[in-house]
């Protein structure tokens, strides 16, 4: 076992791919690290900046959403067209696995194996170890530097970061249902529809994202004692999808609240989910996972040539930086508007007005608050007052 990686990667979504893929362009050793065979459950909807920043071919676009709408508790709908661009939505089987045939192509060696510990060898050098194969055999490597991006719960976090399960979770539960050949009423395979309805979601929202061939048709809650299944059931009836052909059933949690710290000091970084960066209100992840990816790769790129271990921290720092602010609003967001019928049916009226589409969508899609309208943000900021107070009318 004479052989180092400079960095092991562990998992090969779009966080620990996007990871991969940037140290191998910088020639670094690299060992790509993933358990094969599960489908990420996701409902695939990404913005347009995650498309250009990290070059997504249009091939990978399953579906683009031109617009979304919004349902309200009494079933009052706002239509939001998305003008001169459109959400792509990613068939994660596909997707991440053309992720990490990228950062192979680049140089990543890949390797299918399940994580299950970081240690340290008698030369004092950092060792990884898994189980693969299909004697399930135990390998061990040894590397200068791991990223943790294991996803949700990642054991790669627990084992080495302090403080890994300090974040809130929602749990996402959705149903893969294939297109029906008879379109029922109000279909529009261009269209993302989400619900904001308690009785969908007690403290998240349900939706329904086209995937082509296929839908996703799903819900989230923090509640334990809420079904997602029952209230996917009741969504399915809702938009006419009951009979439609089922293919996945399937969840996973969201961990919504940005770690404290996302390295060990020492060799250690993470990112994605495993660093907790799934936004709240919206529960997107892809986006700030491969933005997570990258940070990482340019802290361990950093470390490398200087064994200096601060540089790690600089993926958390720049993070937070970008993002942090937009988190807290989105965290405040979801708390507040989210929380009974009567608040989501204001959430949904206030979406009506086109400042606030126009600068919820600029933030979404090109992850930037537009600062050339500044009299929109205090008209927003007065309208949402008055929305809060009830002294708007619905
Ligand atoms: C139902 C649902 C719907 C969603 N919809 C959207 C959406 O529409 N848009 C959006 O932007 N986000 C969505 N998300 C969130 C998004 O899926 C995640 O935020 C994103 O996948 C995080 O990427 P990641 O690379 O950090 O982690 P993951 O995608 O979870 O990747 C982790 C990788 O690590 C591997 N791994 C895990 N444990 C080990 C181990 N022990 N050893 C080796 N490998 C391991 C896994 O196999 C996996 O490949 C959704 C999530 C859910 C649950």
């Amino acid at each position: 076992m004479k052989e180092i990686y400079d960095v092991v990667v562990v998992g090969g979504g779009p966080a620990g791919a996007t990871a991969a893929n940037d140290l191998a362009r910088r020639g670094h050793h690299v060992l790509l690290l993933d358990r094969a065979g599960r489908i990420k459950p996701c409902g695939g909807a990404i913005p347009p900046r995650a498309i250009q920043d990290f070059d997504i071919p249009d091939h990978l676009l399953v579906a683009k959403a031109r617009s979304a709408r919004m349902i309200a508790p009494s079933g009052a709908e706002v239509d939001i067209p998305i003008e001169g661009g459109f959400v792509g939505l990613v068939d994660r089987e596909v997707f991440d696995e053309w992720l990490r045939d990228r950062a192979a192509a680049a140089g990543a060696t890949r390797t299918d194996g399940k994580f299950t510990s970081v240690g340290v060898d008698s030369e004092g050098v950092r060792t990884v170890s898994f189980v693969a194969g299909e004697d399930g055999g135990k390998r061990t490597v040894r590397t200068r530097s791991v990223i943790g991006a294991d996803g949700a719960r990642s054991a790669v976090a627990q084992q080495t970061v302090p403080g890994a399960d300090d974040t809130k979770y929602v749990f996402a539960y959705h149903e893969i249902v294939r297109a029906p050949e008879v379109k029922p009423q109000g279909y529009d395979g261009t269209r993302c529809d989400v619900f904001y309805q308690g009785h969908l979601s007690p403290d998240f929202y349900g939706w329904v994202f086209p995937h082509g061939d296929t839908l996703s048709i799903g819900t989230g809650s923090a509640d334990k004692g809420f079904s997602l299944r029952h209230a996917t059931t009741s969504l399915r009836t809702a938009v006419g999808l009951q009979d439609a052909q089922t293919v996945r059933r399937e969840g996973a949690p969201l961990p919504m609240k940005p770690l404290k710290c996302w390295d060990n000091g020492r060799d250690v970084v993470l990112a994605g989910d495993a660093a907790g960066v799934v936004a709240p209100s919206s529960g997107e992840g892809i986006y700030y996972a491969m933005e997570g990816g990258r940070l990482a790769a340019d802290a361990v790129h950093a470390y490398l040539a200087t064994g200096d271990v601060s540089s790690l921290a600089t993926a958390r720092k720049r993070f937070m930086r970008a993002h942090g602010r937009v988190f807290w609003v989105l965290g405040i967001m979801q708390h507040f508007w989210y929380s009974s019928d009567k608040r989501r049916e204001r959430f949904v009226a206030m979406c009506r007005d086109k400042d606030v589409q126009k600068l919820t969508f600029d933030a979404y899609m090109n992850k930037r608050l537009v600062r050339s309208k500044p009299f929109a943000h205090i008209k927003i900021f007065f309208k949402d007052m008055a929305h809060l107070l009830g002294l708007a009318r619905v």
